[in-house]
């Protein structure tokens, strides 16, 4: 009867669930960072201002939990990533920006790949079949 997995470590980060939808810079066409207020488009350099209510609207609603305690607390910002303190426990932690994944498929052997959508260019190689080859987002 030892459950204690979850006690023995302590994130001092944990993940937002809510992301904005994806923006395109308007110069190069690139995908933005996925957040919200004054970007900066790695391809290009471009600054660039997304805005989007309702994200800012749920991000400042958000329920999170407390990585220590399970204490549920609303995140009351509007901004990710957010230093947190739980009222409970006073454990300070860190709301990031949620991490988007998409699938991709090898060009060379066609077998599904799940990554990081990151903006610019990233070159990769297929575990699978160990052929090298390029993303742009
Ligand atoms: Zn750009
Ligand atoms: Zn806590
Ligand atoms: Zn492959």
């Amino acid at each position: 009867m030892t459950e204690e997995q979850e006690d023995t470590l302590v994130a001092y980060e944990i993940m937002s669930r809510i992301s904005p939808p994806p923006a395109n810079c308007p110069s190069c066409d690139s995908l933005l960072p996925s957040n919200l207020g004054e970007l900066d488009c790695v391809v290009c350099s471009a600054k660039v201002r997304v805005e989007h209510e309702p994200t800012r609207h749920d991000w400042l609603n958000e329920k999170v939990t407390c990585p220590a305690c399970r204490h549920v607390l609303v995140a009351g910002t509007d901004v990710r990533p957010a230093d947190l303190r739980c009222a409970s426990c006073r454990h300070e932690f860190t709301l990031s920006p949620k991490v988007i994944k998409v699938e991709i498929k090898c060009p060379a052997c066609e077998r599904g790949l799940r990554i990081t959508q990151r903006p610019g260019e990233r070159n990769l190689k297929c575990p699978a079949c160990q052929e090298g080859f390029r993303v742009t987002f």
